[in-house]
């Protein structure tokens, strides 16, 4: 397959989720999921990402950010306002230094900005959705990302009580109701294998996980491992971990060709979690 075939765009819905994007390792990684008018990473800055309100941004590499100034200028160009990129607290000086920098080149200013996201801490988007932060593990400071929809729960305590009685305790000033948490999408950024130890549970319950996973040969395990990229060998030692329904594996390297990464999953991940995983690559 040509270099411009694995970097096509790709489309495809997961447990429901509709998910868009390119990701190839070291050329691009960008996903869109439209339903939840966010994006992880935006690559190269797609015409598809421009009118995205909310971007987070997993790290600085250039394959994963390089189309942040781009991202500002267009949402400027196509009088969009507002916008918010979120990444890194350790990378945001510098990229606020890039973009001063190219409002300076552009003699304009840009409504979009770049905020810090502290690892551990969430933000919501909607009432009902909420996004979580946590340190990956990369060589550059990196984020993994959880987005969650937001329900209203009744309090267990209260379940199967006839109506009334939810209502006398609504008007004694009780909550009856909790706050619940369903992670829908969990994104890992670039990150090596210390990840499964700092991700919250949040991650590994996500319907959709989309995984990083440069490498499935066994030559590239030294390679993975002093790039701080997974190997699929470091997903299949922790195959009890994964609930997910589906675990998509993305950032897969163009050195090895799709038919043999096929393969190599299928050989490589034990069954019961090789059913339930998809390469990122294009049919
Ligand atoms: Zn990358
Ligand atoms: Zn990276």
């Amino acid at each position: 397959m040509s270099p411009e075939a694995r970097e096509r765009r790709i489309e495809a819905t997961w447990a429901g989720l509709p998910v868009r994007g390119v990701s190839v390792a070291g050329r691009e990684t960008w996903f869109h999921l439209p339903t939840l008018h966010l994006a992880f990473d935006l690559g190269r800055a797609p015409t598809e990402l421009v009118s995205v309100p909310n971007i987070f941004l997993s790290h600085a590499h250039l394959d994963h950010g390089a189309g942040l100034a781009y991202w500002c200028s267009q949402r400027r160009f196509l009088r969009l306002a507002g916008g918010v990129v979120r990444t890194h607290p350790a990378g945001v000086p510098a990229w606020m230094n890039l973009l001063a920098l190219h409002e300076a080149l552009e003699a304009v200013r840009y409504d979009a900005r770049v905020e810090a996201m502290e690892p551990g801490t969430r933000v919501n988007l909607r009432r009902d959705l909420e996004v979580e932060a946590f340190e990956a593990d990369h060589r550059v400071p990196a984020l993994a990302f959880v987005a969650s929809e937001i329900r209203n729960r009744l309090r267990p305590d209260l379940a199967g009580h006839p109506p009334e009685d939810i209502r006398d305790a609504a008007a004694r000033g009780e909550a009856v109701s909790g706050r619940v948490a369903i992670p829908l999408v969990a994104y890992s950024g670039d990150t090596g294998a210390g990840i499964f130890a700092r991700a919250p549970r949040s991650f590994f319950a996500a319907k959709v996980l989309l995984l990083e996973c440069s490498f499935v040969e066994e030559r590239d395990r030294e390679r993975s491992k002093a790039w701080k990229h997974l190997h699929v060998d470091e997903i299949a030692e922790r195959a009890d971990l994964f609930e997910n329904e589906v675990v998509v594996l993305t950032h897969l390297t163009q050195r090895t060709s799709p038919g043999d990464i096929r393969k190599a999953i299928a050989r490589r991940l034990p069954p019961r979690l090789a059913a339930r995983t998809v390469p990122f690559l294009p049919e």
